[in-house]
């Protein structure tokens, strides 16, 4: 049986296969199923569409191991389809989801999030404690709020566009949290993780570090806009200042791999282009 265990784009032609308990690459290396998943139990979903006339890709993640499959952030409204169908040519089914991370409270994080609970209502749903009751809908969209707080600055032209923002906005199902995490909190799934709250965008924003292959989930603590890190557009960013300080907290991690929601994995010295942002913002 042949299986993709890593996918990203550099190694997702050559052949892996299992033979009994071991992993074949190419049909030379060899490592037990254990090795594999500390080496790289994570793929990443590039979702292809257009949003308002323009070509745009955002990227959910999925951990594994042999008793969890995690999927780190579910698209727009109406996006379960889409990674339903990308999830198995990944050979990942979504039925199999055990559990979802939600980096922070915004449509195209938690979009899908209602429906993925209705379809698969085993699933444990995980976000940071301050974003959770905006998830479920307890608390008023602070997007929304933000929205109509510009109302009043805006051109009859942009009041359109806003116009209709807010109408999507209002559309987003909310969806019940079942598990709240907090900064620095470790969830020992899929050979552990680390929480990072990285507030700014959104104030519980959370990034996740798995050590095991140093790789960090950023969601959208950083962005990737022409091949270099960047923070979310600042119209979008809630508290900028609070957002240059979740970058720079994310310095003290060891991390080979940058996985970003809006431009997927990062191709680059890290640890580099993270002190090359923050020098844009503190210079
Ligand atoms: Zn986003």
């Amino acid at each position: 049986m042949h299986t993709n265990v890593n996918n990203f784009d550099a190694v997702i032609d050559l052949s892996f296969y299992w033979e009994g308990d071991c992993f074949k690459l190419m049909g030379i290396e060899q490592f037990s199923r254990k090795d594999v998943y500390r080496m790289s139990n994570h793929v990443v979903l590039n979702i292809e569409f257009e949003y308002q006339g323009q070509q745009q890709v955002i990227s959910p993640v999925f951990i594994q191991d042999e008793s969890d499959t995690i999927l780190v952030d579910c698209g727009y409204p109406e996006f379960l389809p889409k990674i339903e169908q990308l999830a198995a040519r990944h050979h990942i089914s979504i039925a199999s989801i055990t559990k979802i991370i939600v980096t922070h409270h915004d449509m195209d994080h938690m979009g899908s999030l209602a429906a993925l609970k209705r379809a698969y209502p085993e699933v444990t749903v995980i976000a940071h404690e301050l974003d959770a009751p905006y998830i479920a809908g307890k608390r008023k969209s602070l997007r929304l709020a933000q929205v109509e707080s510009t109302w009043g600055e805006l051109s009859t032209e942009d009041k359109q566009g806003a116009e209709q923002l807010k109408r999507l906005l209002q559309s987003v199902e909310p969806a019940p949290v079942d598990q709240t995490v907090r900064d620095q909190e470790r969830l020992d799934f899929c050979g552990g993780m680390e929480i990072i709250h990285t507030p700014g965008h959104m104030p519980g924003h959370i990034s996740l570090y798995l050590p095991a292959s140093k790789t960090l989930i950023a969601g959208d603590a950083v962005v990737i806009q022409e091949g270099k890190l960047a923070i979310a557009n600042p119209e979008f960013t809630l508290d900028l200042d609070e957002a240059v300080r979740s970058v720079r907290r994310l310095l003290a991690y060891d991390i080979d791999q940058l996985i970003c929601y809006h431009g997927g994995l990062y191709k680059g010295h890290v640890k580099q282009a993270l002190q090359a942002l923050l020098q844009t913002y503190e210079s």
